[in-house]
């Protein structure tokens, strides 16, 4: 029987048919890092340095930087940026309150608190004209986050941070690869962290990397958690009679195994994502124009791309659609055979560990234990990242440049907005708890 409806939500045939195959496998895997791999596996070599000094050099020849230092995990890297970059007991960061947790987190265990700033609703990164209202006596540093590959506006950034001397911390765990104004990403703040695990688009295991051109930095990183590399070549003089010892207590260091694996995947990280690329511009080329979506992606002549197109999304206009909630449209999408999940991570002010929750015992919440002022943001403070979940999709992350597949995942959108109408009757809203507070879908 013949369904009325073109939409397979009603009965109509679904807009993707063909098998994707390795469409969406990442990391690509080959011999090469099973061998890499097993080399180190069986040299017994887990723990030793060689792999991962190799790793060091070869990326920060790659990411353009003086320093490269590895980390046993993204969070790592980003907790000894801040230490790097001095934020110490009763500072402030300044972080958007759209990303992953780890952006800002470790701010709490160096005694600091973070202070969030709004967002764009255009680029969903954080709103520069929003950061100088914000920014305090005590503010040490500036988190900014390429969220979902997007390049924030650094130069506004750094003209804002230049002004008021503070620091600024590039987090490019979704950003690898891509590239602001012709400079990659992690060049242009004072000190990046980047995560490496496997969810990202670098995937090396787990692991995370540091990279600065500025001694000091790196130097105050080894210091933090890589007790062995902190000996008599350091050349900060306040940091060399503390030698020896972690100064953070932590152990930091990369795993071999995922070392081993780091190096492959760099070699051949600018081919992939290049064809990465090329697949998700087709993707949202053949939807230009579709009231209702907009690609999340820079301005094309903008001399600024996206990397590896890490946890790709689309933008949501409902207006033009309606008011046709998310949720019913990721609905439909979904019934065309994508994967297609409204929201994505929820503004992190509204958790309760930024309001109630008391870590350390201090008799207060801990995001004010050290703070001079009662710095927490209530529901509505920040208009913006809270309305970003109903305004947001996941759209498949294509790896491969297939036009004839990447085909039917875009008809499938143009089909759901062309005949948003037939999904306005049974359209019950978004729910109050859209999107995650982490990235489990990984
Ligand atoms: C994944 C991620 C991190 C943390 O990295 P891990 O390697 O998982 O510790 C930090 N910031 C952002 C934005 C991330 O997505």
């Amino acid at each position: 029987m013949k369904s009325k409806s073109s939409l397979a939500i009603f009965g109509g045939p679904k807009s993707v048919t063909k098998d994707p195959g390795d469409m969406f496998t990442w990391p690509i895997i080959t011999k090469e890092d099973e061998n890499a791999v097993l080399e180190v596996l069986r040299r017994g070599a887990m723990s030793n340095l060689d792999v991962t000094l190799q790793f060091e050099k070869e990326f920060a020849a790659w990411q353009g930087r003086r320093y490269a230092l590895a980390h046993n995990t993204g969070t790592a890297s980003l907790e000894a940026a801040m230490f790097g970059c001095k934020v110490g007991i009763g500072d402030e960061i300044i972080c958007p309150a759209a990303t992953y947790w780890a952006s800002c987190l470790a701010c709490y265990s160096l005694g600091a608190t973070v202070v969030f700033a709004d967002i764009d609703p255009d680029t969903q990164c954080i709103d520069p004209s929003d950061i100088e209202p914000r920014i305090s006596p005590r503010t040490k540093a500036i988190v900014v986050v390429h969220y979902m590959g997007y390049p924030v506006d650094m130069d506004r950034i750094m003209r804002i941070a230049r002004k008021h001397k503070i620091k600024v911390i590039e987090d490019v765990s979704h950003g690898q690869g891509g590239v602001y104004k012709g400079r990659k990403l992690g060049t242009i703040g004072d000190v990046a962290g980047i995560s490496l695990m496997s969810g990202k688009s670098l995937a090396i295991g787990e692991g995370g990397m540091l990279v600065t051109n500025d001694l000091e930095i790196y130097e105050r990183a080894l210091a933090w958690g890589h007790y062995e590399r902190f000996g008599n070549k350091i050349k900060t003089k306040y940091l060399r009679p503390l030698a020896g010892l972690p100064l953070g207590g932590h152990k930091y260091r990369m795993h071999q195994l995922s070392s081993a694996v780091g190096r492959g995947q760099l070699r051949h990280f600018d081919q992939r994502c290049g064809e990465i690329r090329r697949a998700m511009n087709f993707f949202w080329d053949l939807l230009e124009g579709v009231p209702g979506i907009r690609a999340h992606r820079p301005p094309k002549n903008s001399n600024s791309h996206m990397g590896g197109w890490f946890a790709p999304h689309g933008l949501y206009r409902p207006q033009e659609l309606n008011g046709l909630s998310v949720t019913r449209f990721a609905e439909a999408i979904r019934a065309e055979g994508v994967s297609c999940i409204p929201g994505m991570l929820r503004p992190l002010h509204l958790h309760p560990l930024f309001n109630t929750a008391d870590i350390y015992g201090h008799g207060k919440p801990t995001r004010i234990a050290n703070a001079a002022r009662d710095l927490r943001q209530p529901p509505g403070s920040l208009p913006a990242s809270e309305a970003s979940q109903g305004l947001l999709y996941s759209i498949p992350w294509f790896k491969h440049y297939r036009p004839e597949i990447i085909r039917q995942y875009a008809m499938a959108f143009r089909k759901v907005a062309e005949n948003y109408r037939e999904l306005l009757k049974g359209d019950k809203g978004d729910p109050a708890n859209l999107g995650l507070w982490s990235a489990s879908r990984h």
